[in-house]
């Protein structure tokens, strides 16, 4: 039954997507809720997985996100960014999402679909020798990423280029060269939005994931946190004790300007605004 559920779902949003982003890429058969412009849907892990292999198995261009409270900021300081955000499947990411979720909507996500969690669930479900290309991280993490993925996972790393080079066109080139079926990106919070916002339509492989430090997770370069820490939601913390000089200010300052800028929205907020399903 859940299953079926979950393959109406998935059949509804495809029917109904309609134009919405830059590209007229935009989901509209899925609850959404608002955030500085984004649209966020509110699905449970098995249903965004069902979906992801719903659109590879049909071969439409999708792009897909996760909406963490740093990129909401960026959102909320750039809307050309929200905009672009709309033409892609936009995930709920963490405690600030959440957060957010309760304060401008009256409850938090049915799951938490933190890339980290939901991308080894979705290469662990795709299908057996799916090419799968890696661009972003530094040049040793790019690399070792891709060995341990293709022994991990039941797929073909086709090829990767790390992050610090300035791409003047060639990554896309070279990802369609060696005809790739699932891109992941990981240039960090708002380039890779931006990188994915701007190459996927003409991509030739489906699926192009923005998965921020998830290649430095699997290649072993950040270590997560230990589990109890992930269930009371305090993942962060130990980010921020591991890498203090890169995460402190995203910790601190940044967090102070999230909740501040989520108060301010529900005190502007129309009350037709306040949840809505498209
Ligand atoms: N990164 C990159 N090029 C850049 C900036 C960042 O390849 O110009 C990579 C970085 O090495 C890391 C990933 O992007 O592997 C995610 O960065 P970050 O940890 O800042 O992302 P987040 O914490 O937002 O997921």
């Amino acid at each position: 039954m859940q299953a079926m559920q979950t393959a109406i779902s998935v059949e509804s949003s495809v029917e109904s997507e309609q134009a919405s982003g830059p590209h007229g890429l935009g989901f509209k058969g899925f609850p959404m809720r608002r955030f500085f412009g984004v649209d966020i849907s509110v699905l449970r892990r098995d249903e965004a997985i069902e979906f992801c292999l719903h659109r590879l198995a049909w071969r439409k261009s999708t792009a897909i996100a996760f909406a963490n409270a740093n990129l909401l900021m960026h959102c909320r300081r750039d809307p050309t960014l929200s905009e672009q955000l709309r033409d892609m499947l936009v995930l709920n990411d963490g405690v600030g999402a959440d957060l957010a979720s309760w304060v401008l909507h009256g409850s938090a996500f049915p799951e938490n679909l933190n890339g980290t969690d939901f991308l080894p669930a979705l290469l662990t479900r795709l299908p057996e020798g799916t090419k799968v290309f890696l661009y972003g991280a530094e040049p040793q993490v790019a690399e070792r990423a891709a060995d341990i993925l293709a022994d991990r996972f039941p797929v073909e790393v086709c090829g990767w280029r790390h992050g610090y080079i300035a791409d003047d066109g060639r990554v896309a080139a070279a990802i369609d060269k060696v005809g790739a079926d699932v891109v992941l990106v990981a240039l960090g919070n708002p380039r890779q939005e931006r990188w994915v916002s701007e190459n996927f339509a003409d991509l030739a492989a489906p699926l192009v994931i923005s998965v921020g430090a998830f290649l430095d997770f699997q290649s072993g370069r950040v270590s997560r946190a230990p589990g109890w820490m992930r269930r009371i939601r305090f993942e962060w913390v130990y980010r921020l004790l591991m890498e203090p000089n890169r995460l402190r200010r995203r910790y601190t300052v940044d967090v102070v300007q999230f909740l501040f800028a989520v108060g301010v929205e529900r005190l502007h907020r129309k009350p037709s605004e306040v949840s809505y399903a498209k």
